[in-house]
């Protein structure tokens, strides 16, 4: 379902999620530099974005190099680690851009007053929803499209993501361009673009959050999500 130029133009365009599922089909076998020329060719640049939590470096690659203006946000929790902040700023050095910062309205000190201390070991659902979900939300309702990195190899909770579709949760259209890719082809593209990523990935993380809920893998834990709320079932933010 490529769109004629006239419709391309058509930035007011709502999209249904019928009208995903069949884009969602066509996208399926392009590759995320398609997928994310589909995004241009369909969205003004004020009205989407990539969600960075600096572990999407090849996507946001592959996005500066099609549309160099694109706007790439993240999240700051407060509890990032220094070598992820080191990240950013090697990255807006790089691309001679700056990664919108947005935080949650609820201070540390607040979330404090409210959960008491150390919200993220007593409810760590509460805790990424004060300081990820609600801000997410904020930003999110202000474009027509989030673009990000997940892909379907990162473990079960993520398995049967589609490319494109409706994002129920918060209201707008979700594309995941790397959802078909593996962790190899990742690191691949990262390798051949000699890309900067973070140090932690070296030093036994393969998922890396906020500072109190990642840790380091143990041997035999493969899953890309593993070293993430270790002693609790959960295993996503609440933003996928
Ligand atoms: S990952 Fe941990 S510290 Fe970060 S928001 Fe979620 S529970 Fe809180």
């Amino acid at each position: 379902m490529v769109k004629d130029k006239e419709m391309t133009q058509d930035n007011e365009k709502v999209w249904t999620p019928e009208e995903l599922a069949a884009v969602n089909a066509e996208l399926e076998s392009k590759t995320p530099e398609e997928v994310i020329r589909w995004v241009i060719e369909n969205f003004a640049v004020e009205d989407f974005a990539l969600a960075c939590s600096f572990k999407e470096l090849a996507l946001l690659d592959m996005l500066l190099k099609e549309k160099p203006d694109a706007r790439i946000f993240y999240i700051d929790t407060g509890f990032h680690f220094k070598e992820t902040l080191d990240l950013k700023s090697k990255i807006e050095e790089l691309y001679d851009i700056t990664v919108e910062r947005h935080v949650p309205e609820v201070s540390l000190d607040d979330m404090e007053k409210i959960g008491g201390p150390k919200l993220w070991e007593i409810d760590p659902d509460k805790c990424c929803t004060i300081r990820k979900v609600e801000p997410l939300r904020k930003v999110l309702s202000a474009l027509k499209l989030w673009m990000t990195g997940i892909r379907r190899d990162q473990g079960p909770t993520r398995a049967g993501i589609p490319i494109i579709s409706w994002d129920v949760k918060f209201g707008l259209v979700k594309i995941s361009p790397l959802a078909t890719w593996t962790k190899k082809q990742v690191w691949d593209y990262i390798v051949e673009h000699d890309l900067p990523y973070n140090m932690l990935l070296d030093n036994g993380y393969p998922s890396i959050g906020c500072v109190p809920c990642t840790h380091p893998v143990v041997d035999g834990e493969d899953d890309d999500r593993a070293g993430r709320w270790s002693g609790h079932k959960k295993t996503e933010c609440g933003l996928h």
